[in-house]
């Protein structure tokens, strides 16, 4: 039971405190309490505690942060919708592909594909486009019309001797060949993080995602970028879609946007998902998607508060700087005779355990290990986040370099009771 917290840290009904390497669910990027936040919440909600974005409405808070959205924006980008969650705002941006085509006189293309290992969220349509197997097994999805491809995870799947080019064209031509099979009249839209996050934090090799955008446009798929952990500065840039130069047409983040302290999401769409919007609103007087919490004005005073913090700090450089010290600390792991590959980007990085470093197997019997880790951790004073044989860090954006010392001095501790357990 965690009851209270403080920067990177978290303490439990007892006052035993905790470092947790992955900012909870990757999202509590100013740490795990603000004053500043708590402010901006008590007024906006002493000021208009509630308001809604329904049929031509909305509020000034809601309206600053689309602004502001758009204006940050990776690519030219024309407006923000707003819900509550990562996947909320996924299975909007899945609508509008299905919404775009059909307006377009091609209701047949709407078969959405995602990646195996993928993660959007828990929402139906999220799921679907989700390639998490336990999360899919004995719900009955994916539903209909979800396709997925292979993860691009090159160190688990390369060929002996394959380049991460190779490997990446090999990966293009799995999706260009999946089209194919399908009827590229049928399929709408593609969905992708930046770097995969819950599927293993795995950054894309190198010349996947150019590949990848050349074959939706030749198709011409809609590309839904999803930003949920990779926005707001995760990866070193402010957008993962700069990092890895994507384009999307749409473009969701969550979690960050209010330094997870409130529930808000946005999608943000291109003039071209925008246009056909208007067509419907032509059609029956306005967009005829909404729910009760789109922009709720409280989640969006505690969001716009969380960029003007970004700004003060430079998240930006300051995920930079102390993301290479991070990626530093976990380099001087990969010595280990238990770990197979240290990667990452920004504020992000992972290490895979594997139980032998030439065949690159995981490590054996990995549920269990998983368990055992996360108690050592735990004895430690460590929460890690443990994805099947990797362990990945994506502490606040605002640690500093003590914060990053602490992570590792106690996970070297972790790693150590790992080779004793197994010796
Ligand atoms: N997309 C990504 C990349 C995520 O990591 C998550 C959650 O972890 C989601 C979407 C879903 O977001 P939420 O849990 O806010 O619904």
């Amino acid at each position: 039971m965690i009851d209270r917290g403080e920067g990177a840290w978290v303490y439990d009904e007892h006052g035993q405190g905790y470092i947790d390497a992955t900012s909870g669910l990757w999202c509590a990027s100013l740490g795990f309490s603000q004053e500043r936040l708590a402010r901006a919440a008590y007024d906006q909600m002493s000021r208009l505690g509630y308001y809604h974005t329904q049929a031509h409405y909305t509020h000034p808070m809601g309206a600053r942060l689309a602004e502001r959205l758009v204006e940050m924006a990776p690519v030219p980008m024309s407006k923000a919708l707003f819900q509550c969650s990562g996947s909320e705002a996924n299975d909007v941006a899945i609508k509008l592909v299905w919404h775009y085509h059909t307006i377009l006189g091609k209701p047949e293309k709407r078969k959405i594909i995602g990646r195996q290992m993928g993660y959007h969220g828990s929402t139906c349509a999220s799921i679907s486009a989700s390639g998490k197997p336990d999360m899919h097994r004995d719900f009955g999805v994916p539903l209909q019309d979800f396709l997925h491809v292979s993860m691009p995870h090159y160190y688990r799947f390369h060929e002996d001797g394959e380049s991460e080019e190779d490997y990446s064209a090999r990966l293009a031509e799995e999706l260009e060949n999946l089209i194919l099979a399908e009827g590229p009249e049928t399929i709408g839209g593609f969905i992708a993080e930046p770097v995969l996050g819950a599927g293993g934090a795995v950054p894309p090799p190198e010349g996947y995602f150019a590949r990848v955008q050349d074959i939706l446009h030749k198709y011409d798929i809609l590309f839904i970028v999803d930003e949920v952990i990779c926005g707001f500065a995760r990866t070193g840039e402010m957008w993962g879609s700069t990092t890895y130069d994507l384009k999307p047409d749409m473009l969701s983040c969550a979690k960050a946007l209010s330094a997870g302290m409130a529930p808000i999401s946005a999608v943000l769409v291109n003039d071209r998902i925008f246009d056909a919007l208007l067509v419907q609103a032509g059609r029956v007087g306005h967009f005829a998607h909404s729910a009760t919490y789109c922009a709720h004005p409280v989640a969006a005073a505690v969001a716009n508060e969380v960029l003007d913090i970004y700004e003060e700090m430079d998240v930006v450089a300051r995920a930079r700087e102390t993301g290479a010290y991070m990626q530093a600390l976990a380099e001087r792991e990969a010595g280990r005779a238990i770990v197979g590959d240290v990667r990452g980007v920004g504020m992000l990085c992972a290490i895979e355990l594997t139980g032998d470093k030439a065949t690159r197997t995981p490590l054996p019997e990995i549920d269990r290990m998983a368990e055992f880790i996360a108690e050592r951790g735990r004895a430690h004073g460590l929460l890690l986040r443990a994805i099947g044989p990797t362990l990945a860090f994506a502490p606040p954006l605002n640690s500093n370099r003590e914060d990053v010392d602490e992570i590792f001095t106690r996970l070297g501790r972790v790693l150590d009771d790992v080779e004793l357990a197994l010796a």
